[in-house]
């Protein structure tokens, strides 16, 4: 399709020569397209419609004070008029305004009207299509456009979505707004019928729906966990030693709540898959329906493993800034000073060489492995891969991401779970802590595969009904396609 919305806009009113008009022109068996309204939306939807080939008429109630607005090759008049000539008509006119239209109620009949009109809330309904289409009984109301912002609508689609929400019920009309998408480097999306205008008025006011509980939990743990090494490390020292350590509170303490909160959400990602798993095994169907906050939770894997990939990405960040301080420096130096003293040469300790060696290893191996999950789970990559590529890499890689961070913490662990001296105040170390949901994911895991079980899973998940009894026979393993996988909850 050529791109139509990349082509410049055109001249003004009286203004020659330089900036000539690149759209096709009008041609008089083209469509008239009329346009009530002479405001924002108006303006960049006449300019784009022109510039897709289109004759527009725009109606205002007072065309000479607007006149000036628009390029000169589009005609502004009255409503009336504007609608008389018109076979098909956008109202960019607020829907308060709506009623003020009526009186244009029999030079619409038989035409269609597009309602681009966005409310100021989300609503439950009537929507403002249907009220419209109260209105105009006689006309086929269409509703569309209004997720496009007039500066998309300016700018070309490069710099705004291009898809374009449709619904009406007549679909004479729906096909007749759909080519006209079409012809502006737009892509049509059928809702269907028009009782779904409610859901697409909707659409431009939410406020990223899907992440608000993902942001809701890292927060509320990022808060917890910051807390804790607060009171553990700052607090304590100071209560029992006076000695006031508070430096340690924007990058140390961060620094360690950040890998809690990613290694914790981490596991909140593969928890739900075990849990309905579990459910299923317990009922012997995969025909139940899980419980509600089960599902909630089921959906939410994809921004719950992106936010736990944010608080690696961070982690790394910071870690990768620790020597850069100040007081790093310093302690060096007293460190350095007081081996000196003592007359120590050589302070290298082969256990600990091994275990940070290691330790930053595996850590730099989970955030790789996160990464790549972050990449796949974009939709532009998803739609590249097939089901069972994406289902390798989000739940096997997955696993792999969520084994390695969990080695990552042992190794920073080490025997120091052991150490009494660890628990500062009655509180564990905050890695023991944070290492209880990864090790139920990874054991829950691992009981899943245990044969006897991951074969009633499979059976289960092949509609197999432990109450129907039904005789079943598994295909054989080289027709296992992946999608029956035990992960792939
Ligand atoms: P606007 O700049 O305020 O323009 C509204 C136009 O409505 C006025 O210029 C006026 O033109 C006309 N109008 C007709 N009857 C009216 C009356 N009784 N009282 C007041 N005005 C009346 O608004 P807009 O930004 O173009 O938005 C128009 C519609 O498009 C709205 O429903 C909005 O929700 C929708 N929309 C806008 C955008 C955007 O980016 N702006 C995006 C999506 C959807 P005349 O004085 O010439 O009659």
């Amino acid at each position: 399709m050529p791109d139509i919305m990349s082509r410049p806009l055109i001249r003004e009113r009286g203004v020659e020569g330089a900036r000539q008009l690149e759209a096709s022109v009008s041609d008089p068996s083209t469509p008239v397209v009329g346009i009530l309204g002479t405001g924002d939306f108006s303006r960049s939807l006449a300019r784009r419609l022109m510039a897709s080939g289109y004759q527009v008429v725009v109606g205002s109630r007072t065309p000479k004070r607007f006149v000036a607005l628009f390029p000169e090759e589009i005609e502004v008049t009255t409503q009336l008029e504007a609608v008389t000539q018109a076979d098909l008509v956008f109202v960019a006119v607020y829907p308060e305004h709506h009623s003020t239209l009526v009186e244009l109620k029999p030079a619409l009949a038989g035409k269609i009207l597009v309602d681009v009109s966005n409310s100021i809330c989300i609503s439950k309904g009537p929507s403002n299509a249907e009220l419209l289409a109260d209105y105009f009984p006689e006309s086929s109301v269409v509703k569309g456009f209004n997720t496009i912002s007039a500066w998309t609508l300016q700018m070309g689609p490069r710099d705004g979505g291009r898809q374009v929400f449709l619904c009406s019920n007549s679909q004479k009309a729906k096909n007749t707004v759909k080519s006209l998408c079409h012809r502006m480097g737009f892509i049509p999306v059928d809702m269907g019928l028009l009782s779904s205008s409610l859901e697409i008025e909707n659409m431009p006011l939410y406020l990223f729906p899907s992440w608000r509980t993902p942001v809701l939990v890292t927060f509320s743990l990022f808060i917890f966990f910051y807390l804790y090494n607060f009171l553990r490390d700052v607090l304590q020292p100071l209560v029992t030693e006076k000695k006031s350590v508070f430096y340690k509170m924007p990058i140390e303490v961060v620094n360690v709540t950040l890998p809690s909160v990613a290694l914790v959400m981490l596991s909140l990602v593969y928890l739900p898959g075990l849990f309905a798993a579990f459910l299923q095994l317990r009922s012997g169907t995969k025909y139940n329906r899980f419980p509600n906050w089960l599902d909630r939770w089921l959906t939410m894997r994809k921004q719950l493993g992106l936010c736990s990939f944010l608080c690696s990405v961070l982690h790394a960040v910071y870690s990768l800034c620790l020597p850069l301080r100040k007081s790093a420096r310093f302690k060096l130096i007293n460190m350095a000073y007081k081996q000196v003293k003592m007359g120590i040469e050589d302070s290298w300790v082969d256990e600990e060489v091994w275990r940070m060696e290691l330790y930053l290893s595996v850590g730099i191996m989970a955030l790789g492995l996160l990464s790549l999950l972050a990449v796949t789970s974009l939709p532009s990559v998803a739609n590249t891969i097939n089901w069972r590529e994406f289902s390798f890499i989000q739940s096997s890689l997955g696993y792999c991401a969520l084994f390695m961070a969990t080695t990552h913490t042992l190794l920073y662990g080490w025997n120091r779970a052991f150490d009494p001296k660890q628990y500062r105040l009655y509180m564990p170390p905050t890695f023991v802590l944070v290492l209880i949901p990864p090790c139920v994911v990874l054991l829950g895991r691992l009981a899943l595969c245990l044969p006897c079980v991951a074969e009633r899973l499979r059976k289960i998940r092949r509609g197999w009904e432990r109450s129907r009894n039904v005789c079943f026979t598994l295909p054989s393993e080289g027709y296992r396609n992946g999608l029956e996988d035990i992960s792939n909850v």
